[in-house]
């Protein structure tokens, strides 16, 4: 995918083909949202895609996800960041390791933009490297 850093590009929703557009927080998660903005599909509920902008700009964070692949993007955000939170490397050493794992560009190692698939080969990866790093601690 051809990423163009232009402000005013238009997102479409990888689901339903509909363009996304950029609303507040409470627009999906209601009054009480922590959350700033969000891309949401132009077709929101009928079509449930959506993803959270980098905090301060009006950049998504990736692709638009449905509910299946947020929860797997969360998941594979938690099995990677145990692996510097347990200080077995830096965050960047993590970075690298994650691209040299799947031969990613920096650009590209952004869990925001992963598949369904690179969610489930992020988090078996990582969790081979922490149950070694335990093994060899216990
Ligand atoms: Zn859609």
């Amino acid at each position: 995918m051809k990423s163009n850093r232009k402000n005013n590009k238009i997102i479409k929703c990888p689901y339903c083909g509909r363009t996304a557009v950029l609303r507040d927080g409470s627009y999906v998660y209601g009054e009480k949202s922590r959350v700033d903005k969000l891309y949401v599909c132009s077709n929101y509920p009928e079509c449930n895609a959506y993803v959270g902008v980098i905090p301060g700009t009006n950049i998504p964070k990736g692709t638009l996800a449905d509910s299946e692949l947020r929860n797997k993007r969360i998941k594979a955000h938690r099995a990677f960041d145990e692996i510097w939170k347990n200080k077995i490397m830096t965050r960047n050493e993590a970075y690298n390791w994650m691209k040299f794992q799947f031969g990613l560009t920096g650009e590209q190692a952004h869990i925001g933009n992963f598949s369904d698939y690179m969610c489930q080969k992020l988090i078996k990866e990582s969790s081979i490297i922490i149950d070694n790093y335990k093994k060899v601690r216990y």
